[in-house]
C-alpha cells in the first residue's frame, strides 16, 4: 500500500493543545481545497509515492513518537487511515490534521483529529462536513483559521449553532492567519467577548516564519 508524501521532517509542533512538543510530521500531496491563503502550496502536487514500509523507516530515525499526518489533506488518499491504524499499533501518539471537508468517520478513534471549520477568507466554507462534528471524540479539537472580522463573527454563528462545542476538553482554537490578522486584535475580541476559546499563536511561524520543512 502506498501513499503520495510531500515531505518527511521533525520540529516542533506549532499549533493545538499539542503546540510546543517535538513531533515528526509526514505531509501527504495533494487537496481538494484551495484556500487563497494556504502556505503549503507547493503540497498540492509535489511528491513521492512511498510505501509503508519506507515511511515507517523514514520516522524511525528520529526517536520520537509524536507524529502528525498533514498536507495537504490527508485523507484524500484512502491509505492514510491504514498508516495511521499502524502507527498507533506500534506505539506511536498520532495527531491528523483535517481541513473538515472529508468523513473523519473511518479514522482511528485512537488518533487526535485536529479539524478544521473553515471561514469565509478561505472561500471554503460551503464545503464543511457538518456531520463530523457528531463524531468528534474528547480527543479532537475544532480549529478556526481567520483572517478578519468577518471570519471571526461566522465563528460565533458557528459556536451559538453548536454550541456543544465549547463545552469539548479541548476549547476550540482560535487561529490567526500569520499577516491578516494581528493575535492583539484577536487577542481583544475574544477577551472581550468573554469566549471559552483557546488564541493559538502558530508557534512554527514565531520560530521559524515562513520557511519550509520545520
Ligand atoms: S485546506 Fe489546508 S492545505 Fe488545503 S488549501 Fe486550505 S489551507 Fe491549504
Amino acid at each position: 500500500m502506498k501513499l503520495w508524501v510531500n515531505e518527511i521532517f521533525y520540529s516542533v509542533q506549532g499549533e493545538s493543545s499539542h503546540a510546543g512538543r517535538p513531533c515528526i510530521f509526514i505531509r501527504l500531496t495533494g487537496c481538494n481545497l484551495r484556500c487563497p491563503y494556504c502556505d503549503t502550496k507547493y503540497a498540492y502536487d509535489e511528491g513521492i509515492l512511498l510505501d509503508m514500509a519506507e515511511i515507517r523507516k523514514s520516522i524511525k530515525s528520529y526517536q520520537c513518537h509524536l507524529v502528525e499526518i498533514t498536507g495537504g489533506e490527508p485523507l484524500l488518499q484512502s491509505p492514510t487511515r491504514y498508516l495511521i491504524n499502524s502507527l498507533l499499533d506500534e506505539g506511536y501518539e498520532v495527531l491528523l490534521e483535517t481541513n473538515g471537508s472529508l468523513d473523519i468517520g473511518k479514522v482511528d478513534a485512537r488518533c487526535h483529529r485536529i479539524m478544521d471549520i473553515k471561514l469565509p477568507s478561505s472561500g471554503e466554507q460551503h464545503r464543511m462536513r457538518w456531520e463530523n462534528l457528531d463524531l468528534l471524540t474528547p480527543r479532537d479539537e475544532v480549529k478556526f483559521v481567520m483572517g478578519n472580522r468577518i471570519d471571526y463573527e461566522y465563528a460565533q454563528d458557528v459556536l451559538a449553532r453548536y454550541p456543544f462545542l465549547l463545552d469539548r476538553p479541548q476549547p476550540p482554537i482560535f487561529s490567526p492567519i500569520f499577516g491578516l490578522l494581528d493575535l492583539k486584535t484577536l487577542a481583544g475580541w475574544i477577551l472581550e467577548d468573554r469566549l471559552k476559546v483557546r488564541l493559538q499563536v502558530p508557534l512554527h511561524k514565531v520560530i521559524w516564519g515562513e520557511q519550509r520543512g520545520v
